[in-house]
């Protein structure tokens, strides 16, 4: 039987496959599908890999030590006996040759399918096994990870037959950013999750991949059984459990009109980004990785507004990147777009982006923000940044460096206060004699911005005005905090308004007096990739505009028949606009031609 699961679209377009149920313990293994003629060999992995366990299990045994309590050598029994049941390496093996798993994924499937048979287990004892079953496992991956790994392979869209490849869709409680960025050369064709907003960073990284999603779609991982068939309506956030064959055709069809879309509109890429009144927009890029920059230039990005720089942080069990290995990062990127300029964010690291993950252990520090009852309102951005002087000027003294091969400008999170802008300058002051003193060049011209995101700091605009180079509004949070929603709370999401007068009243103020002073104002979050909100951008006299290189092409399109001149004088009704009707009918009035 059909049925619909509704959620907060996320990142647009149809994916259609078999739900893959992802639990917590097995987002921590690499997903690739194996070639054809290497599946004998995947298969050989795993039994290679459960003999060593053997080993090293018979070995403990061996070793036990004689006043080892008896319990000891029964359980390395029960433990050798699973090793060997087949429920666990016969299914296994089966996700290899049939689905091509890895043999990880293939392990981590299939231990997720007992662990919900034992659930259902009336007995206690037996249930109590799914402990045991679970250490097996995990010793068998630990020996995986050691074993060579195969190099994941391309996932073609159509098989040999000519048939579309099936997606697989991830279905999971949730998500991390640091676990949605590992499936960027990904074997999945969309993600659902039961938690999330739509700016949540899971849900800003799914974007960035291209693939639809939809979060907030509560109780999913629950309703939808491994291998249902599932459509995402990426547009509505939609999920479709089980859909007919009418159904399905209908979103096949759709997706090959996106298809065509996205091919019409590849044809804009060498447009200059100009307005129907001659005015000139610059569309600049967001990226998480020092690799995504090929993607800013084949989108046609003019540079990158936006270096997520965190994203380096994260998935490293709690070593942070020494100085040299973030300046080949930062260089990388910067060489990458030849001469174009990128902006590069200092960490922003807390709220929804914990730097250590909980399954990567903790240091004392980790777990007092990560278990802060805010996180969104604790030890987050530049505070963090300032609160670790000599992790934030190893961070400063690698972008410097990067600074000597193409522009750079450096742009901090979260000021508020001036006292955090006095001190931040002071460590970028500290960081630039650090390096004179080693004798290592950087620009000395570099230009230096503060993102407003909270609505303290558009209210003591011109003191970053006055501090500043330039400014770049992160709408995202700038909502957050000013209608106080968590961005990444399905249940308020309804509430997130980017809409709301008092957000709009925010953009409107900080586009117009830095316009009035001549400092290069930008919007960063994601309003800056949402068509819907281009002509009303641009009619606050917005000129900058940075976002997924995903959206670049659909943004330009709107700004291509737009008119700066008439959405000037059209604007005010939308900020006047108190009421939500008034609002709808003055925006409307800007997407007329
Ligand atoms: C924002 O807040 O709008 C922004 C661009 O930064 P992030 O989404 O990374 O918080
Ligand atoms: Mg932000």
């Amino acid at each position: 039987m059909p049925f619909a699961l509704h959620g907060i679209p996320v990142s647009r377009g149809v994916a259609i496959g078999r739900a893959h149920l992802l639990a917590p313990a097995a987002l921590d293994v690499s997903h690739y599908l194996v070639d054809e003629d290497r599946l004998e060999d995947e298969v050989l992995r795993l039994r290679n890999a459960r003999t060593a366990v053997r080993a090293e299990l018979a070995a403990l045994k061996r070793d036990l030590p004689r006043d080892a309590p008896e319990e000891m050598g029964a359980f390395l029994d029960v433990h050798a006996m699973i090793l060997d049941d087949e429920m666990l390496s016969r299914e296994a093996e089966r996700l290899i040759r049939e689905r091509r798993y890895n043999a990880e994924w293939a392990l981590t499937t299939r231990l997720e399918d007992l662990m919900r048979q034992f659930d259902e287990i009336e007995d206690e004892y037996l249930r109590e096994r799914k402990a045991d079953i679970e250490q097996v496992v995990e010793r068998i991956l630990k020996v995986l990870a050691g074993a060579p790994v195969l190099t994941p392979a391309p996932v073609p869209a159509v098989a040999a037959d000519g048939q579309p490849t099936p997606g697989v869709i991830v279905v999971a409680h949730d998500i991390s950013p640091a676990d949605m960025l590992q499936f960027r050369h990904t074997v999945f064709h969309g993600f659902v999750t039961d938690l999330g907003g739509r700016t949540s960073h899971t849900a800003i990284v799914a974007r960035s991949l291209d693939i639809p999603a939809a979060v907030g779609v509560q109780n999913a991982s629950e309703l939808i059984r491994q291998d249902d068939w599932i459509i995402i309506d990426g547009d509505a956030g939609l999920v479709i459990v089980d859909p007919t064959p009418i159904i399905l055709e209908e979103y096949r069809h759709r997706q090959s009109e996106r298809a065509l879309e996205n091919k019409r509109l590849q044809r804009l890429r060498h447009t200059p980004a100009v307005t129907l009144d001659g005015i000139e927009i610059d569309l600049l890029a967001n990226i998480e990785m020092a690799e995504d920059a090929s993607a800013a230039l084949a989108a046609g990005a003019v540079g990158v507004g936006l270096f997520r720089s965190e994203f380096l942080f994260m998935n490293r069990r709690g070593e942070l990147p020494g100085e040299d290995e973030q300046f080949e990062a930062y260089r990388r990127a910067v060489e990458a777009m030849r001469g174009l300029p990128v902006t590069i964010r200092t960490i922003d690291i807390g709220a929804d982006k914990p730097l250590l993950d909980f399954r990567d252990g903790r240091d004392g520090r980790a777990e007092e923000y990560e278990t802060a009852l805010n996180p969104a309102l604790g030890l987050r951005a530049i505070r963090w940044s300032l609160s670790e002087p000599a992790m934030f000027l190893t961070q400063l003294r690698a972008l410097l460096r990067a600074s000597a091969f193409g522009p750079v400008r450096l742009l901090f999170p979260m000021l508020a206060h001036a006292r955090e802008i006095d001190q931040t300058l002071e460590l970028v002051a500290r960081a630039k004699h650090e390096l004179d003193q080693r004798g290592v060049a950087y620009d000395p011209n570099l230009k230096v911005g503060a993102m407003i995101e909270i609505p303290a700091a558009v209210l003591l605009l011109p003191l970053f005005l006055r501090r500043m180079d330039f400014l770049s509004i992160g709408t995202n949070d700038l909502i957050q905090y000013t209608l106080a929603i968590d961005r990444a709370d399905n249940a308020v999401a309804h509430l997130y308004d980017p809409l709301h007068p008092a957000v709009l009243q925010l953009i409107a103020r900080t586009i117009r007096e830095a316009n009035h002073a001549g400092v290069p104002v930008a919007v960063c979050g994601e309003m800056a990739g949402d068509p819907a909100m281009t002509r009303l951008l641009l009619g606050m006299g917005l000129r900058e505009f940075s976002m997924h290189p995903a959206q670049l092409l659909r943004v330009k399109q709107e700004i291509l028949h737009a008119d700066c001149t008439r959405l000037e004088g059209l604007v005010e009704q939308v900020l006047c606009a108190y009421e939500p009707e008034e609002a709808a009918a003055a925006l409307a009035r800007l997407s007329q031609p």
